[in-house]
């Protein structure tokens, strides 16, 4: 079975719009998968105060590989372009997190779909609307909805 999953990049260390084309190179070479999506870069300041400023990005995979096959093989491209687990929510080269997974809810200890703050991050909503404009998640809620409690200020669309 195929299923279309939306990821969401995010980098604010070492080049990252580069971050962000290089780990979609590597996305789309990816088995049992194709990417078949892929919205603008955005740039914002990071939820943290003293770190340097992020940019963001959302994509579309069409994928037969299971749910945690495709962590293990997002994580090892997060490893790869040099992420390193220092501080939760601390500066990182590549962050690849799974939003949303075909029509499921997962709840397992690696593995929370959909992603638990989607709803709260701009950088998340905006892109994903450029790929999925009107999508309604597994557990019922609409993206029209949370976009609307989610305001777009902050975020900057980069010329393409
Ligand atoms: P946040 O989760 O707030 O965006 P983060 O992305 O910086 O923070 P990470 O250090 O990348 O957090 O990931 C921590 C752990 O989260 C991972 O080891 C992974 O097992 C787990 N995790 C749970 N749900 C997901 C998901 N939907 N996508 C990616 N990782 C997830
Ligand atoms: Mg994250
Ligand atoms: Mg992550």
């Amino acid at each position: 079975m195929i299923e279309r999953v939306y990821i969401g990049l995010g980098s604010n260390l070492a080049d990252p719009e580069e971050q962000l084309r290089d780990a979609l190179k590597a996305m789309a070479r990816l088995a049992q998968s194709s990417l078949s999506g892929v919205s603008s870069f955005y740039a914002s300041d990071s939820l943290l105060p003293g770190q340097p400023r992020y940019t963001n990005a959302v994509a579309a995979l069409d994928t037969s590989l299971p749910p945690l096959a495709l962590l293990d093989a997002l994580q090892a491209i997060e490893n790869q372009q040099g992420r390193e687990r220092l501080e939760r929510w601390g500066p990182r080269t590549l962050d690849l997190d799974i939003l949303l997974f075909g029509n499921r809810l997962i709840d397992e200890p690696r593995l929370k779909v959909p992603h638990y703050q989607m709803q709260a991050r701009a950088f998340v909503l905006y892109p994903l609307a450029e790929l999925a404009p009107g999508l309604t998640f597994a557990d019922g809620r609409r993206l029209d909805d949370l976009l609307a409690g989610c305001p777009f200020e902050g975020l900057e669309r980069l010329p393409g």
